[in-house]
């Protein structure tokens, strides 16, 4: 389980126009998020939805680390994140907007098989684990292709496939189907369908809803930085329109 509880999360937006941060003239420190309590239970498949700016990414930054509470405390599987980074990085699989971004290495086979080395497991076993990863993603056989020559969709299947080679007991995607054409969003959104089948928790990042819904058992909305919306898909879509989620066809 990922558990966040009054969570706060303040970025420095620099000096405000006369230098002392303290008067709220723009400047100062802005709250991203603001006393987020969430409780993501293991197997769940959340849909977090919300207009830009909202905090989506400022929220999923917190599961393994990425940044640190203002206020509030965020743990995973019952360890506070910032006790143990590694184990919320093992435990929590990341997949950024624009993987293209994120890439380590020339090949397919290379970049997925960056991060098990990091955790130091023998020749034997990361290829063990690129081999299955690849295979979940339907990139079978085709590590030893260069990443640069492969198309939207199929990069974005690496990334995740990249998460997938860590053995996450969570996979969070951020905006994963950004710049990508219809049959590839199909694609990866089926494969995080069986993922989740399999047992694997996925939080979906998103401000498109079409076709996520379906398999989702939960839909979180943020605005400004609260929770404004949470509850079983069908439900919580009929609070979208005030919250600037266009309500999917
Ligand atoms: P979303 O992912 O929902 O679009 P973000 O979490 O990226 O929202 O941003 C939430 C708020 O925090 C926005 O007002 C954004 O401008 C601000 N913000 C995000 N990243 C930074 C940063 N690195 N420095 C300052 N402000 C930021
Ligand atoms: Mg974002």
């Amino acid at each position: 389980m990922i558990e966040t509880r009054g969570l706060t999360h303040r970025y420095d937006a620099g000096p405000d126009s006369d230098g002392d941060n303290d008067d709220g003239d723009g400047g100062g420190r802005v709250a991203a998020l603001a006393d987020v309590s969430l409780r993501i239970p293991d197997g769940e498949f959340l849909v977090l939805a919300g207009a830009n700016g909202s905090g989506k990414s400022t929220l999923v930054r917190h599961f393994n680390g990425l940044l640190t509470p203002d206020e509030g405390t965020v743990t995973v599987d019952g360890t506070p994140v910032g006790d143990d980074l590694v184990a919320a990085r093992t435990r929590v699989g990341m997949v950024f907007q624009e993987p293209r971004d994120c890439f380590v290495a020339a090949t397919v086979a290379a970049d997925v098989a960056f991060g098990p080395e990091n955790l130091g497991l023998d020749r034997a076993a990361v290829d063990a684990r690129v081999e299955a990863a690849l295979a979940a993603v339907e990139m079978a056989g085709r590590g030893g292709e260069r990443i640069d020559r492969l198309s939207g969709g199929e990069q974005e299947r690496v990334a995740i496939a990249g998460a997938l080679a860590m053995e996450p007991a969570h996979l969070v995607l951020d905006e994963p189907f950004a710049g990508l054409d219809e049959p590839a969003r199909a694609s990866v959104l089926a494969h995080l369908r069986g993922l989740h089948r399999n047992g694997t928790s996925v939080v979906l990042v998103t401000h498109d809803l079409r076709d996520v819904l379906a398999p989702a058992d939960r839909l979180v909305v943020l605005a400004d930085g609260e929770v404004a919306v949470d509850g079983p898909p069908a439900e919580a879509v009929e609070a979208l329109g005030e919250v600037g989620v266009r309500r999917p066809d």
